[in-house]
């Protein structure tokens, strides 16, 4: 089988809120670049990625004379071909290569008539647990609705995810307020819903004195872990020192490189996986072999997904034996989806691995039209930045006159 074209079409999803966090804003829609991988026999292959709020297409035309005759089957050739470690300090190509081997391995399944699980081990679960994943939210620009800012909001946004999704285990998205402000959001969390376990991620911007501050507070709650609460291998080895909570990255450890170097000298003990970051879905479990022999924990990050995204943490989810805790997806936040059916069902906490062949899942071409409209309409936009906050942007480790204010809306 051969590769006969690359298509890419950027679309834009409308989330519920614009989302906060220690960067910037999710400014109330997420960006995203669907790939049709088309080959000689008619199959087409699926792919998706993001880009902090821009548009890929022109990354992917640019990779067509490297992919047109190559075959899907071959995905070890295919990194060599497009993401040679050494090459890739020119051109780092790890995101694009992940995209194209979601479609590679959809088209393998859709030939074969198998589920891409089949085709990476065999599942050991038929559905994947999931963590709400709260974030502090302005207000929708059209209907004024949906803001959590206050301790009151965010308890009834939980609250109200936990009715409609099943969530037992609650991600707390910080680094947008002071860390005084959001470990009293964290604690009342804890005694609201004290069955639940709760997670903290402020997306490495505390200092490592401010970090071990809120480690050691937070000690002896219902934590799966503390998520990089400072940034570098080194910072987090020096909050890992001084308390005994696990730490959890998907900041410094994205890559083979790091992982060895964490082994060699831990500074985190789980490894968020990431079906972008890490260049597929075989790296990832690739990565998680190396864990699961050392002893390490993994989940899976989410970079933000759509359904064709999704369905690779699923069936990522679903074949990892080392996976104790319920993994991560912004997907509850979208409003719609662009696979048929619609957005992928929670029930208690969690969504059935497709069964179909490949990932399982098919475009809505009218889905894709419509938000490929609205990309056109609306252009990209700065995920880096705060569209309520002009000429804001954040230090790491932060400092006092760069953290929001909790009493103000906007
Ligand atoms: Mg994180």
């Amino acid at each position: 089988m051969k590769i006969t074209d690359i298509k890419a079409t950027t679309v834009t999803v409308p989330l519920e809120a614009p989302l906060r966090h220690s960067n910037g804003v999710h400014w109330g829609r997420f960006v995203r670049t669907i790939v049709e991988v088309e080959t000689d026999e008619g199959i087409i292959g699926l792919g998706e990625m993001g880009g902090g709020g821009e548009s890929a297409e022109i990354a992917f035309e640019a990779l067509k004379s490297y992919l047109v005759g190559h075959d899907p089957f071959c995905l070890e050739e295919l990194k060599w071909k497009i993401a040679n470690p050494t090459a890739s300090l020119y051109n780092n190509r790890t995101q694009l290569l992940a995209a194209i081997e979601f479609a590679c391995i959809d088209i393998i399944g859709k030939k074969l008539g198998v589920p891409a699980y089949q085709l990476l081990g065999g599942k050991i679960r038929d559905e994947v647990s999931f963590a709400s994943y709260v974030f502090f939210r302005y207000p929708n620009e059209e209907t004024g609705q949906g803001e959590v800012r206050t301790i009151e909001q965010v308890i009834e946004h939980v609250r109200d995810l936990k009715k409609k999704y099943g969530f037992t285990s609650h991600k707390l998205k910080g680094g947008v307020f002071h860390p005084d402000y959001e470990l009293k959001v964290y604690k009342k969390l804890a005694e609201r819903f004290p069955k639940d376990n709760l997670r903290y991620d402020p997306n490495a911007i505390l200092s490592v004195e401010q970090s071990v501050k809120f480690a050691k507070a937070i000690e002896g709650l219902n934590n799966d872990y503390l998520e990089d609460p400072t940034w570098g291998l080194n910072g987090m080895r020096k909050v890992r020192e001084k308390t005994y909570l696990s730490l959890a990255t998907n900041t410094v450890v994205v890559n083979f490189e790091q992982l060895s170097q964490n082994i060699l000298n831990p500074a985190v003990d789980v490894i968020l996986l990431d079906t972008t970051f890490w260049g597929g879905i075989r790296p990832c479990i690739k990565a998680a072999n190396i864990c699961e022999a050392f002893q390490y924990g993994v989940a899976v990050h989410s970079s933000g997904e759509l359904g064709i995204q999704l369905a690779t943490m699923l069936h990522l989810g679903a074949v990892l034996p080392n996976m104790p805790f319920a993994i991560d997806a912004h997907y509850h936040q979208l409003q719609d989806d662009i696979i048929i059916g619609g957005k992928m069902e929670y029930v208690d906490g969690k969504i059935k691995v497709p069964t179909k062949p490949g990932l399982g899942v098919e475009l809505d071409r009218e889905k894709l039209e419509k938000y490929a409209d609205l990309y056109k309409k609306l252009g990209g936009y700065p995920y880096d930045r705060d569209p309520y906050r002009k000429d804001w942007y954040p230090l790491l480790p932060n400092t006092e006159d760069k953290w929001a204010d909790e009493n103000k809306v906007k």
